[in-house]
């Protein structure tokens, strides 16, 4: 690994690549009669749901997937939406189903994830398919993990027998995250917000993934000289500008290779959605 000016891995341009494949096999999809499709489900109106609803959909559609837009009101109730879900599960020409997160305070977040039927669940969150990635049979991986690890390959970051530190633990990102660098032959240490000394750790880290949400938390001085940072945080600033969880300005003298913010994992994880979504369309072909 080289140490001073890190190279900036590229998820715009990789993300491009990825939704390139994924329209080619849409139109693979599409000549054996089956048009891949995407529902999308919004409910109440967080603007920051709004917006990255309407990203995954714009997206879809350059992909050539076609979306079922389902804008529910914040009043919609658990078994309202429960009755949504079973209708487009049992809907053949629905091959993915989104439901956007957070859910309104008042909704059961988790039985409408398990009422997704599995096969569907492209954001790869259900408990069917965060089974089989852990014993490493996976179906849907979560997208942005999955985005993660495709950056790092695509720098041509070694994993196997490196440490491999991800600072959060949640089920969307941090655990399924470091189960995918695990089952990469990393050795993997997740931190949280009860860890002790999370700058040491990060100092032995030679892989970093920060997952926290909080603005520069993760300190440039800290990162060790070469790592590979992958940064998945999205914190809007007062500014109004985005920032990264690692303060990128610093972390760039040390790392190897660091993602920004935005333009780093934000996008990889819509292309690996679309990615999932034709997956499921695939099968529904007959072509996987
Ligand atoms: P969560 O809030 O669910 O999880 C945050 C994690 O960070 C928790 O495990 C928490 O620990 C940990 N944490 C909080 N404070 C500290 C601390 N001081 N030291 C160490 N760990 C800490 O967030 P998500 O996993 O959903 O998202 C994380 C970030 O990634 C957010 O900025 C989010 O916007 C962004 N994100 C970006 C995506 C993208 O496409 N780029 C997609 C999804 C998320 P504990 O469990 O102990 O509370």
């Amino acid at each position: 690994m080289s140490v001073g000016t890190a190279t900036i891995i590229d998820g715009k341009g990789l993300s491009q690549r990825l939704l390139t494949e994924v329209a080619a096999r849409v139109r693979a999809c599409e000549e054996q009669g089956v048009k891949p499709c995407l529902a999308v489900v919004l409910v109440g109106e967080d603007p920051a749901s709004q917006i990255y609803v309407r990203s995954k959909e714009r997206r879809a559609a350059e992909c050539g997937i076609a979306t079922r837009d389902h804008r529910l009101p914040a009043t919609t109730t658990t078994s309202e939406l429960l009755s949504l879900v079973r209708l487009l599960n049992e809907d053949d020409e629905v091959d993915g189903i989104l439901v956007q997160l957070p859910l309104p305070p008042g909704i059961d977040s988790d039985a409408v994830l398990v009422a997704i039927d599995p096969r569907k669940d492209v954001d790869g969150f259900h408990p069917d398919n965060l089974g089989l990635l852990m014993l490493g049979r996976p179906r849907f991986v979560a997208c942005t993990p999955q985005g993660c690890m495709r950056l790092l390959a695509d720098a041509g970051v070694e994993l196997r027998g490196k440490r491999a530190l991800v600072v959060g633990r949640s089920t969307i990102v941090g655990k399924p995250m470091a189960q995918l660098l695990l089952q990469a032959d990393a050795t993997v240490t997740i931190a949280h917000s009860r860890t002790v000394d999370l700058p040491g750790l990060v100092a032995d880290a030679e892989v970093l993934v920060a997952a926290i949400g909080r603005a520069n938390f993760i300190r440039g001085e800290w990162v060790r000289p070469g790592a590979a940072v992958i940064d998945v945080g999205m914190n809007r600033l007062e500014t109004g500008k985005l920032a990264g969880d690692v303060e990128f300005a610093a972390a760039i003298e040390r790392a190897s290779a660091i993602t920004p913010v935005p333009g780093g994992v934000g996008p990889m994880t819509i292309a690996c959605l679309l990615s999932n979504c034709v997956d499921a369309a695939a099968r529904r072909a007959g072509l996987a």
